[in-house]
């Protein structure tokens, strides 16, 4: 069954510049398809897929230049999606567009593999495709190269002044007496 390429476009809610709804769609050029929300891109035969009504994106093959072969290995354990509150409206109720009014929002979690810090949103992204491989190896701020069953892309990480899993800023508190040691 080949791979539904959809889930790596740019949903239409975000087409709000050309190069964003040029991602909207899975796109051809010459016998790859390929499909990018921007941060993973995913390339596979064209063959019989969805990919030929959407104009290409030249910068992909471009791109596709940085993926390397090496030693591959399966993804860790990701963790479980989390969600907090909304830093739109702080959670208030009612007509908040980027929460839809839930007051939440989806926690971006970091994972380390390699060198690399990763967002566990795009992890779990490619996490569906089938047989997935990654190579852990390359620099920080390098594009991290998978590959799949018919198939191969890159995923971009992050930069890392972000610390892993990091936590809600500490609230500040109340000055308390400390209490005596005894
Ligand atoms: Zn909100």
């Amino acid at each position: 069954m080949p791979i539904d390429l959809t889930q790596f476009c740019i949903p239409s809610d975000y087409w709000d510049s050309v190069r964003l709804r040029s991602l909207g769609k899975p796109f051809r050029i010459g016998d790859k398809a390929y499909a990018s929300e921007g941060r993973v891109i995913v390339e596979v035969e064209a063959g019989d897929t969805q990919a030929n009504e959407w104009a290409p994106n030249s910068s992909a093959q471009k791109i596709m230049l940085g993926w390397t072969d090496g030693e591959w290995s399966r993804l860790p354990e990701l963790p479980e999606p989390q969600t907090e509150e909304c830093t739109t409206c702080c959670g208030s109720d009612g007509g908040c567009d980027d929460c839809h009014s839930t007051g939440l929002q989806p926690k971006t979690i970091v994972v380390q593999i390699g060198k690399r810090l990763i967002d566990a949103k795009l992890l779990r992204l490619i996490a569906t495709l089938p047989g997935l491989l990654i190579n852990e190896d390359g620099d920080p701020l390098s594009p991290m190269s998978f590959k799949f069953d018919g198939g191969r892309g890159l995923l971009m990480p992050m930069k890392p002044q972000v610390e892993p899993c990091q936590g809600p800023a500490p609230k500040p508190r109340r000055k308390r007496k400390t209490a005596k040691a005894t």
